[in-house]
């Protein structure tokens, strides 16, 4: 590190963000013929707590002739100093102008770090639109949750990848590598990335894609030595991968969707990853992580032996993402004195139907008693508002379902006090699922019935916690967003929007500013969408069909559920791209 960047880091809060050096740092002095940056565009601690980020810098550290960096988006203190001192953005690792990477990987989460792309770039001294960028600037692709719909922001990269970057990425840079001396163009050399590799979305060639999957996800790399960060982060521990995929089939699910076809590693794989992951870290927290963990199919082996393996570590594990049907005795006790978090999504079992929340008011009372019965002081309760056909019946049985709570908590429970925490988000239409064709309630809609929820909800011991009604609206516009749309990002970041999931930085009237300069209506985004009219997602082959996602929102009107597919396939056509539990 030179001096003048260590004068500069001594002066911005939590300087650890950007120093690197931290434990189980791979070898970044190993011979390498390509070197990849990998960008994330929030800051360190959430970067560092994302699962995918980590397993990707471990493969692709795991490559010969491959190393691979890292770059979050730096906060506000540093990019005023970087500026300020004509410094550009570096990598953690080696503090390298990203420029001199050869391939640079966003990882783009949600639709609300969008402005943060612009910013990272603006501090890299590249330009934003790939079309203004010349032979001289890095291959730069973008993958993550978001390449679902990437138009938005595909503008901005050479190229996208769709699916498992275990598959997609890593092939991209073996090949960028191995084709290094041939000296082609980026449009040259992704001609051929893209008609070898699966999930590679070239803007320039506007070609439809086949979703890169991982088949088998228990032969599958998952790092054991992974970095062990020298400040707090928001997910600080260590983290098994069960399965990818969900079998429920909850409509507005985007990730449900878009990571099917199920794909489970084996009980005795993933005790053997716990264990090498306790052993190589340190960490004093393991939790088992997947979109549905309660679904996994061994998962009372599982919890049994990873238990025991974590006991004898002094290790605590933790087992989030509970569903309320599949929720076992068992489970409790492992969950004992703990908080217990619910989603029923949906006040009432004929909106739950509609959505596909295969959650029954017996099963809401059987998991609550259990949780009173060991002892759980703090209950959370999830639910969207705004979701295709509400009513204010089932506003009220938000309310009804948390007064359920309290007075469960007088007959049974065991803990002296009970703490009910009701959050509501605003349900958004998301590409690639049943209600990928629905409206999103007008702003005004948004605040009407969180104000009236903040009415029925003031019950003793009951908290109510809402989702911001103008970030919805954003969001909202995003997920469905066309390429007409990027010039908006870069004039918003022009204009000060950065950071845009940080309450403290959103600013809406910024974006509304930015939209009216294009003269375009966000509204046009969020209406209701004809069924026959293309979509801008349409090139990507997700393997669930078009066809199912229809039959899914006609059954969702007439408030007929869909069972899982755990034992019964239910031929959504994610199969085709291989994988599959079911066949
Ligand atoms: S249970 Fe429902 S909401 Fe949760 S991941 Fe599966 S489909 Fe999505
Ligand atoms: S193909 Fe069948 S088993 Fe596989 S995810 Fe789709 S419905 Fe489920």
């Amino acid at each position: 590190m030179n001096d003048k960047l260590k004068e500069i880091l001594l002066q911005v809060e939590r300087p650890a963000r950007y120093v690197g050096g931290e434990f189980n740092l791979p070898d970044m002095n190993k011979k390498c013929d390509e070197r990849v940056c990998m960008c994330f565009s929030d800051k360190y601690e959430i970067g560092m707590s994302n699962i995918g980020i980590r397993i990707l810098y471990h493969i692709l550290n795991n490559m010969e002739g491959i190393v691979c960096e890292r770059c979050f988006a730096p906060d506000l203190d540093l990019a005023k100093l970087l500026k300020e001192n004509n410094m550009p953005l570096f990598s953690i690792e080696t503090k390298r102008d990203l420029k001199e990477f050869d391939l640079i990987g966003f990882s783009i989460q949600f639709e609300l770090q969008f402005s943060n792309i612009a910013y990272m770039f603006d501090l890299a001294n590249i330009p934003y639109f790939a079309k203004d960028r010349d032979e001289s600037y890095p291959l730069m692709v973008a993958g993550g949750p978001c390449s679902v719909n990437p138009m938005p922001f595909a503008p901005f990269f050479d190229a996208i990848l769709v699916g498992d970057g275990e598959e997609n990425l890593t092939k991209l840079a073996k090949l960028h590598k191995e084709l290094k001396s041939q000296h082609l163009t980026k449009l040259e050399f992704l001609k051929i990335a893209s008609e070898q590799i699966d999930g590679i979305y070239v803007p320039a060639f506007n070609n439809r894609t086949k979703r890169a999957i991982c088949k088998n996800l228990d032969e599958t790399f998952f790092p054991t030595k992974i970095l062990v960060p020298n400040c707090a982060i928001v997910h600080d521990r260590a983290t098994i991968e069960l399965f990818r995929g969900c079998a429920n089939g909850c409509r507005f699910c985007q990730a449900c969707f878009f990571y099917r076809p199920i794909r489970e590693r084996k009980v005795d794989t993933l005790v053997k990853y716990a264990c090498e992951l306790m052993d190589n870290t340190g960490y004093e927290e393991l939790s088992l992580s997947s979109l549905s963990t309660s679904d996994y199919s061994g998962l009372k082996e599982l919890v049994d032996r990873v238990r025991k393996e974590a006991d004898d570590r002094k290790v605590k594990l933790a087992v989030p993402s509970l569903r309320l049907d599949s929720f076992e005795a068992e489970i409790y006790e492992e969950l004992n004195g703990a908080s217990l978090t619910f989603a029923p999504e949906a006040g009432t079992q004929r909106l739950r139907n509609v959505i596909n929340k295969n959650i029954s008011e017996e099963d809401i009372d059987k998991a609550i008693i259990g949780a009173m019965k060991n002892n759980v002081k703090n209950v959370k309760l999830y639910f969207m508002i705004g979701l295709p056909t509400e009513t204010k019946e089932d506003l009220d049985g938000i309310a009804n379902i948390a007064k359920k709570v309290v007075w469960l908590h007088k007959q049974y429970g065991t803990s002296k006090i009970i703490n009910v925490t009701v959050s509501t988000s605003v349900f958004i239409p998301k590409p690639l699922t049943p209600f990928q064709w629905e409206r999103q309630i007008d702003l005004e809609e948004m605040q009407e019935k969180q104000k009236y929820l903040q009415e029925i909800l003031r019950i003793k011991n009951v908290k109510y916690n809402w989702h911001g009604a103008e970030s919805s609206v954003l969001e909202g516009v995003f997920a469905r967003a066309d390429e007409k749309i990027a010039p908006v990002i870069v004039e918003a970041y022009k204009q000060g929007c950065v950071f845009d999931s940080w309450t403290e930085h959103f600013d809406f009237a910024k974006w509304q500013q930015a939209f009216d300069k294009f003269g375009i209506d966000m509204n046009y985004y969020r209406a209701e969408i004809e069924e026959e009219r293309p979509l801008p997602w349409d090139i990507i082959d997700n393997g669930v069909t078009t066809k199912y996602l229809l039959k899914e929102r006609h059954l969702a009107y007439e408030a007929k559920t869909t069972p899982n597919c755990l034992h019964k396939c239910n031929g959504c056509g994610a199969s085709k791209l291989g994988g599959c539990f079911q066949k």
